[in-house]
Protein backbone atom coordinates (compact mmCIF):
# COMPACT_ATOMS: atom_id res chain seq x y z
CA UNK A 1 0.00 0.00 0.00
CA UNK A 2 1.16 3.03 -0.90
CA UNK A 3 2.02 5.51 1.68
CA UNK A 4 0.00 8.97 2.17
CA UNK A 5 2.75 11.92 2.91
CA UNK A 6 1.76 13.74 6.41
CA UNK A 7 2.44 17.17 7.14
CA UNK A 8 5.68 18.14 8.51
CA UNK A 9 5.83 21.84 8.49
CA UNK A 10 3.31 24.38 8.26
CA UNK A 11 4.48 28.20 6.91
CA UNK A 12 2.61 31.38 6.42
CA UNK A 13 5.32 33.71 5.05
CA UNK A 14 6.41 37.37 6.05
CA UNK A 15 5.31 40.14 4.51
CA UNK A 16 8.68 42.00 2.68
CA UNK A 17 9.70 44.44 0.48
CA UNK A 18 11.75 43.53 -2.58
CA UNK A 19 12.90 45.05 -6.00
CA UNK A 20 11.99 49.14 -6.47
CA UNK A 21 9.58 48.85 -3.58
CA UNK A 22 7.31 45.94 -4.19
CA UNK A 23 5.42 45.00 -1.37
CA UNK A 24 5.50 41.38 -0.75
CA UNK A 25 4.46 37.67 0.67
CA UNK A 26 7.55 35.58 1.44
CA UNK A 27 6.20 32.24 1.91
CA UNK A 28 9.94 30.75 2.61
CA UNK A 29 13.39 31.60 1.38
CA UNK A 30 16.66 32.47 2.96
CA UNK A 31 15.74 31.76 6.62
CA UNK A 32 14.23 28.01 5.39
CA UNK A 33 17.97 26.99 4.16
CA UNK A 34 17.93 23.41 2.63
CA UNK A 35 14.04 22.44 3.92
CA UNK A 36 12.39 22.73 0.72
CA UNK A 37 15.21 21.80 -1.49
CA UNK A 38 15.71 21.68 -4.21
CA UNK A 39 13.17 25.06 -4.22
CA UNK A 40 15.01 27.79 -2.46
CA UNK A 41 12.24 30.54 -2.46
CA UNK A 42 8.33 31.10 -3.10
CA UNK A 43 6.93 34.98 -3.10
CA UNK A 44 3.07 35.49 -2.92
CA UNK A 45 2.49 39.14 -4.80
CA UNK A 46 -1.02 39.08 -4.38
CA UNK A 47 -2.23 42.60 -3.81
CA UNK A 48 -5.53 44.92 -4.97
CA UNK A 49 -3.16 47.89 -4.30
CA UNK A 50 -1.51 49.45 -6.99
CA UNK A 51 0.89 51.14 -4.63
CA UNK A 52 1.85 47.60 -3.52
CA UNK A 53 3.31 46.43 -6.63
CA UNK A 54 3.71 48.99 -9.43
CA UNK A 55 7.02 50.13 -8.93
CA UNK A 56 8.29 46.36 -10.12
CA UNK A 57 11.77 44.66 -10.23
CA UNK A 58 14.17 46.50 -12.27
CA UNK A 59 17.16 45.33 -13.81
CA UNK A 60 18.91 43.02 -11.97
CA UNK A 61 20.49 39.73 -12.35
CA UNK A 62 20.68 36.35 -11.54
CA UNK A 63 22.75 33.34 -11.80
CA UNK A 64 22.60 29.32 -11.02
CA UNK A 65 18.95 29.58 -10.40
CA UNK A 66 15.56 29.06 -12.36
CA UNK A 67 12.42 31.68 -11.27
CA UNK A 68 9.03 30.48 -12.39
CA UNK A 69 6.43 33.22 -12.53
CA UNK A 70 2.68 32.18 -12.67
CA UNK A 71 0.02 35.06 -12.80
CA UNK A 72 -3.57 34.61 -11.66
CA UNK A 73 -4.67 38.17 -12.46
CA UNK A 74 -3.13 41.42 -14.18
CA UNK A 75 0.12 40.87 -15.75
CA UNK A 76 4.27 41.10 -15.54
CA UNK A 77 6.32 42.37 -18.37
CA UNK A 78 9.85 41.22 -18.83
CA UNK A 79 12.49 42.05 -20.51
CA UNK A 80 16.28 40.68 -20.48
CA UNK A 81 19.69 40.39 -21.50
CA UNK A 82 18.88 38.09 -24.12
CA UNK A 83 16.55 39.80 -26.01
CA UNK A 84 13.42 38.15 -24.89
CA UNK A 85 10.70 39.99 -24.49
CA UNK A 86 6.86 39.46 -23.22
CA UNK A 87 3.60 39.84 -21.13
CA UNK A 88 2.60 36.91 -19.01
CA UNK A 89 -1.01 37.33 -17.74
CA UNK A 90 -3.85 35.28 -16.34
CA UNK A 91 -2.89 31.39 -16.09
CA UNK A 92 0.43 31.66 -17.73
CA UNK A 93 3.74 31.25 -16.70
CA UNK A 94 7.41 32.22 -17.29
CA UNK A 95 9.78 29.19 -16.80
CA UNK A 96 13.49 31.22 -16.81
CA UNK A 97 16.83 29.46 -15.92
CA UNK A 98 19.42 31.73 -15.39
CA UNK A 99 22.17 29.65 -15.66
CA UNK A 100 25.24 31.45 -16.14
CA UNK A 101 23.65 34.60 -15.90
CA UNK A 102 20.89 37.18 -17.14
CA UNK A 103 20.06 40.57 -16.69
CA UNK A 104 16.36 40.88 -16.46
CA UNK A 105 13.61 43.16 -15.23
CA UNK A 106 9.93 42.16 -14.19
CA UNK A 107 7.24 44.83 -14.00
CA UNK A 108 3.52 43.98 -12.95
CA UNK A 109 0.35 45.83 -13.88
CA UNK A 110 -2.59 44.89 -12.02
CA UNK A 111 -5.95 44.73 -14.16
CA UNK A 112 -8.41 47.41 -14.34
CA UNK A 113 -9.83 46.93 -10.91
CA UNK A 114 -6.04 47.02 -9.43
CA UNK A 115 -6.02 43.26 -9.05
CA UNK A 116 -2.11 41.89 -9.61
CA UNK A 117 -2.31 38.18 -7.65
CA UNK A 118 0.62 36.13 -8.53
CA UNK A 119 3.54 33.78 -7.20
CA UNK A 120 6.96 33.83 -8.13
CA UNK A 121 8.75 30.02 -7.13
CA UNK A 122 12.89 29.88 -7.15
CA UNK A 123 14.15 26.72 -8.47
CA UNK A 124 17.85 25.61 -7.34
CA UNK A 125 19.90 24.29 -10.42
CA UNK A 126 22.69 21.84 -8.92
CA UNK A 127 26.35 22.46 -9.35
CA UNK A 128 26.99 20.40 -12.81
CA UNK A 129 23.93 22.99 -14.33
CA UNK A 130 24.50 25.94 -12.91
CA UNK A 131 26.74 27.76 -15.62
CA UNK A 132 24.92 26.20 -18.54
CA UNK A 133 23.17 28.34 -21.18
CA UNK A 134 20.15 30.99 -20.26
CA UNK A 135 16.77 30.13 -21.37
CA UNK A 136 13.17 31.61 -21.59
CA UNK A 137 10.33 29.90 -21.49
CA UNK A 138 6.78 31.48 -21.42
CA UNK A 139 3.62 29.32 -21.75
CA UNK A 140 0.25 31.08 -22.25
CA UNK A 141 -2.71 29.97 -20.46
CA UNK A 142 -4.07 27.94 -23.46
CA UNK A 143 -0.94 25.88 -23.62
CA UNK A 144 -0.94 24.91 -20.13
CA UNK A 145 -3.47 22.00 -19.97
CA UNK A 146 -6.16 21.63 -17.67
CA UNK A 147 -7.79 18.85 -16.41
CA UNK A 148 -11.53 18.08 -15.75
CA UNK A 149 -12.36 15.44 -13.26
CA UNK A 150 -15.41 13.84 -13.02
CA UNK A 151 -16.29 14.96 -8.73
CA UNK A 152 -15.88 18.74 -10.76
CA UNK A 153 -12.08 18.90 -9.65
CA UNK A 154 -9.60 20.82 -11.82
CA UNK A 155 -6.00 20.52 -12.53
CA UNK A 156 -3.83 22.84 -14.38
CA UNK A 157 -0.64 20.68 -15.30
CA UNK A 158 2.41 23.19 -15.90
CA UNK A 159 5.18 20.59 -15.60
CA UNK A 160 5.17 17.09 -14.64
CA UNK A 161 2.39 14.44 -15.29
CA UNK A 162 -1.62 13.70 -13.90
CA UNK A 163 -3.30 10.82 -15.86
CA UNK A 164 -0.78 10.42 -18.62
CA UNK A 165 -1.83 14.46 -19.45
CA UNK A 166 2.27 16.36 -19.39
CA UNK A 167 2.73 20.02 -18.76
CA UNK A 168 4.68 21.95 -21.54
CA UNK A 169 7.49 22.97 -18.74
CA UNK A 170 9.87 19.86 -19.52
CA UNK A 171 13.68 18.67 -19.72
CA UNK A 172 14.52 20.38 -16.37
CA UNK A 173 17.19 18.94 -13.95
CA UNK A 174 15.09 18.68 -10.86
CA UNK A 175 12.37 16.75 -12.23
CA UNK A 176 9.44 19.41 -11.14
CA UNK A 177 5.71 18.87 -10.84
CA UNK A 178 4.09 21.96 -10.73
CA UNK A 179 0.16 21.33 -10.32
CA UNK A 180 -2.52 24.22 -9.79
CA UNK A 181 -5.19 22.52 -8.31
CA UNK A 182 -8.40 23.09 -7.54
CA UNK A 183 -11.44 21.18 -5.43
CA UNK A 184 -15.13 21.41 -4.81
CA UNK A 185 -16.53 21.67 -1.89
CA UNK A 186 -16.52 18.56 0.31
CA UNK A 187 -14.19 16.67 -2.21
CA UNK A 188 -10.97 14.65 -2.44
CA UNK A 189 -7.97 13.86 -4.78
CA UNK A 190 -5.09 11.65 -4.48
CA UNK A 191 -2.04 11.78 -6.80
CA UNK A 192 0.94 9.72 -6.94
CA UNK A 193 4.12 11.22 -6.15
CA UNK A 194 7.82 10.08 -6.40
CA UNK A 195 9.49 8.65 -3.28
CA UNK A 196 12.23 10.82 -1.68
CA UNK A 197 11.15 13.81 -3.94
CA UNK A 198 10.17 16.80 -1.60
CA UNK A 199 6.42 18.17 -1.78
CA UNK A 200 4.67 21.05 -1.06
CA UNK A 201 1.80 22.45 -1.00
CA UNK A 202 0.50 26.26 -1.19
CA UNK A 203 -2.71 26.91 -0.60
CA UNK A 204 -4.03 29.62 -2.64
CA UNK A 205 -7.90 29.91 -2.45
CA UNK A 206 -10.60 28.26 0.49
CA UNK A 207 -9.60 25.77 2.98
CA UNK A 208 -9.28 22.43 3.23
CA UNK A 209 -7.05 19.36 4.82
CA UNK A 210 -4.27 17.15 3.90
CA UNK A 211 -2.90 13.54 3.89
CA UNK A 212 -5.22 12.23 6.40
CA UNK A 213 -5.28 14.51 9.48
CA UNK A 214 -9.01 16.58 9.62
CA UNK A 215 -7.73 18.06 12.63
CA UNK A 216 -7.42 21.99 11.60
CA UNK A 217 -8.06 22.92 8.28
CA UNK A 218 -5.64 24.22 6.33
CA UNK A 219 -6.42 27.94 5.12
CA UNK A 220 -5.42 30.57 1.92
CA UNK A 221 -1.80 31.09 2.40
CA UNK A 222 -0.68 28.64 4.06
CA UNK A 223 2.13 26.61 2.83
CA UNK A 224 2.40 22.85 3.80
CA UNK A 225 5.26 21.10 3.32
CA UNK A 226 4.82 16.70 3.51
CA UNK A 227 7.33 13.97 4.80
CA UNK A 228 7.87 10.98 1.91
CA UNK A 229 5.95 8.78 0.46
CA UNK A 230 4.05 7.60 -2.57
CA UNK A 231 0.89 9.01 -2.32
CA UNK A 232 -0.69 12.92 -2.15
CA UNK A 233 -3.87 13.29 -0.93
CA UNK A 234 -6.01 16.84 -0.52
CA UNK A 235 -9.54 17.12 0.65
CA UNK A 236 -11.83 20.28 0.43
CA UNK A 237 -13.86 21.83 3.37
CA UNK A 238 -17.13 23.57 3.32
CA UNK A 239 -15.92 25.79 0.05
CA UNK A 240 -13.87 25.45 -3.02
CA UNK A 241 -10.30 24.68 -2.00
CA UNK A 242 -7.79 25.79 -4.66
CA UNK A 243 -3.65 24.79 -4.02
CA UNK A 244 -0.35 25.01 -6.22
CA UNK A 245 1.24 21.48 -5.40
CA UNK A 246 5.28 21.63 -6.03
CA UNK A 247 7.35 18.76 -6.19
CA UNK A 248 11.04 17.94 -6.99
CA UNK A 249 13.84 15.94 -6.93
CA UNK A 250 16.40 17.59 -3.96
CA UNK A 251 19.64 18.34 -5.02
CA UNK A 252 21.25 17.38 -1.39
CA UNK A 253 24.30 20.02 -2.28
CA UNK A 254 25.94 22.92 -0.43
CA UNK A 255 23.99 26.66 -0.82
CA UNK A 256 25.89 29.51 -1.22
CA UNK A 257 23.52 32.27 -1.54
CA UNK A 258 24.01 36.00 -2.70
CA UNK A 259 20.46 37.60 -3.20
CA UNK A 260 19.75 37.22 -6.65
CA UNK A 261 22.57 34.67 -7.43
CA UNK A 262 22.57 31.24 -5.70
CA UNK A 263 25.95 29.06 -6.03
CA UNK A 264 27.60 26.43 -4.42
CA UNK A 265 30.66 27.73 -2.99
CA UNK A 266 31.22 31.88 -1.60
CA UNK A 267 33.97 31.73 -4.17
CA UNK A 268 31.65 31.12 -7.33
CA UNK A 269 29.40 33.99 -5.63
CA UNK A 270 32.70 35.99 -5.32
CA UNK A 271 33.18 35.84 -8.72
CA UNK A 272 29.44 36.23 -9.92
CA UNK A 273 29.69 39.82 -8.32
CA UNK A 274 32.89 40.53 -9.41
CA UNK A 275 31.62 39.93 -12.95
CA UNK A 276 28.34 41.73 -12.47
CA UNK A 277 30.50 44.84 -11.59
CA UNK A 278 33.04 44.83 -14.23
CA UNK A 279 30.62 44.12 -16.95
CA UNK A 280 31.69 40.48 -17.47
CA UNK A 281 28.37 38.39 -15.85
CA UNK A 282 26.69 37.70 -19.41
CA UNK A 283 28.71 34.60 -21.24
MN1 LIG B 1 14.22 38.34 -11.23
Amino acid sequence: MSKIRKTIKILSGKPVVEGAGVNLRRVFGFNEPGMFDPFLLLDDFRSDHPEDYIKGFPWHPHRGIETITYILAGKVEHQDSLGNKGVIGPGDVQWMTAGSGIIHQEMPEGDKNGHMHGFQLWANLPASNKMMGPRYREFSAGEIPELSMGNGARIRVVSGKVQGTAGPVNDVVIDPEFLDVSLPAGTEWSHPVKKGNTVFAYVIEGTGFFGEDRDQPVKNGTLVLFDDGELFKAVADNSRFRFLLLAGKPLKEPVAWGGPIVMNTREELKTAFEEFNNGTFIK
